[in-house]
């Protein structure tokens, strides 16, 4: 429960869903969304346990969430918000429990205050959330790092068949910590990011978004709270297609950073005619079962969500290091950790995934993540 600005108390529903903790603490986001159930917090838990043993660190596999809508909320109504979930969510976590991370809808204000709120409580300053701020114990490159290390992983994809981004057109949906950093990453390597998107539509720019464009859109979205439909308002270059998903735009690649089931199997055989010949799932699971096959069976290079966007979770996973050390490490450093976490993830997929038709991804990652926990469980032996 939680008061909001007139002074009505108002209800939600919030979960804790603690998957797996064979390998270390339960570990994963917190999503604030209307659209937030039991089911899908169940799902991310069973991914995000393989996908945060493949980042080599000790991490088990959780995921939380509340149906609550941070949209249209004053800065008050989500800090009240946010400190009656971690009312109830603080006794089930701890720095050796179960570490929870932003995800859709929380971003470095909610960690503030629910972070806040645990420590007002518990009378203890631990590495309990990731995704701090950076003046009380948060990582550098966290922010960057889910955004920054699916590039990474796209651009190993491309390197193993002896290509790279330079010049490619690139399809990104959405338009939050994830979206906005991919597109930056893109750029930076010599790549063109031509769409972003929200609920409301996607933006296209033929050229390729700018730097600056990419800065004034997380503003936009970051600060000001604004609709993706303003950038193309501010930018002569950039039109807005309402209600639409970028998927029918003609590129070469496409990293959905949005959610989940946003590329139907229609939307992959568009795609396919289109030119697409790489997809690298940076949002979890935004590809449904059909368009999976569809890819797959197209020779489509296809990187499954659980490698691609594992970049998050392991910087996360640096984050309670550094907070176990009370050290801080510099950006350089860890970047330079980011990429080879990535290109280790890449080299485990494609030593599971070997098969005829080239790599197979998905297999490679699954396999990958299950053995290591599979085998811990063994040893641990029957009770
Ligand atoms: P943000 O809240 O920062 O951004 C989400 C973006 O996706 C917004 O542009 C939002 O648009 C759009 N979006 C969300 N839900 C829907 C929907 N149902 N239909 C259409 N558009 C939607 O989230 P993140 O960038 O953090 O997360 C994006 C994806 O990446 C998620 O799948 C998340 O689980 C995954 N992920 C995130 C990690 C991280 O470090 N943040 C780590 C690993 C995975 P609107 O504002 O209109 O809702």
């Amino acid at each position: 429960p939680w008061t909001d600005d007139e002074g009505h108390i108002r209800t939600n529903r919030g979960w804790r869903v603690q998957f797996n903790s064979a390998i270390g603490p339960y570990k994963g986001g917190i999503r604030f969304h209307p659209s937030v159930n039991q089911s899908i917090l169940k799902f991310l838990g069973f991914e995000q346990t393989f996908k945060n043993s493949l980042t080599g660190l000790p991490m088990g596999g959780g995921k939380g969430g509340t149906n609550f809508n941070p949209k249209g909320k004053s800065d008050l109504e989500v800090m009240r918000f946010c400190q009656s979930f971690m009312t109830e969510l603080q006794r089930h976590i701890g720095e050796d429990t179960d570490v929870p991370a932003g995800d859709i809808g929380v971003g470095a204000r909610e960690i503030g205050y629910m972070f806040g709120q645990y420590k007002r409580i518990n009378n203890k300053f631990v590495g309990v959330l990731t995704g701090k701020g950076l003046e009380f114990g948060g990582s550098k490159m966290r922010t960057e790092a889910t955004g920054y290390g699916a590039v990474f992983f796209a651009n190993n994809m491309l390197q193993h068949v002896k290509d790279s981004l330079e010049g490619k057109t690139v399809l990104i949906s959405g338009s939050g910590n994830v979206a906005t950093h991919a597109a930056e990453k893109i750029l930076s390597l010599g790549g063109k990011p031509i769409t972003l998107s929200d609920s409301g539509g996607f933006i296209h720019c033929e050229q390729g978004f700018s730097q600056e464009q990419i800065d004034w859109i997380k503003e936009l979205k970051d600060v000001k709270r604004g609709r993706i439909s303003e950038a193309a308002i501010e930018f002569q270059n950039v039109s807005f297609t309402e209600n639409a998903k970028p998927w029918r735009v003609s590129a070469n690649i496409a990293i959905p950073s949005a959610t989940q089931n946003e590329i139907s199997g229609s939307d992959a055989n568009t795609m396919i005619k289109n030119g697409i010949n790489l997809v690298a799932e940076a949002a979890n699971m935004p590809c449904d079962q059909e368009a999976v096959d569809s890819f797959v069976e197209a020779g489509v290079k296809f990187g499954p969500a659980k490698a691609v966007n594992a970049g998050g979770v392991g910087v996360s996973g640096l984050e309670m290091s550094q907070n176990s050390a009370r050290i801080a490490w510099d950006s350089d450093h860890l970047a330079n950790l980011l990429e080879t976490m990535m290109k280790d993830i890449h080299n485990s997929c494609v030593e599971f995934g070997e098969s005829e038709g080239g790599i197979n991804y998905l297999q490679g990652a699954n396999i990958a993540g299950f053995v290591k926990v599979a085998d811990a469980m063994l040893a641990y032996g029957h009770v």
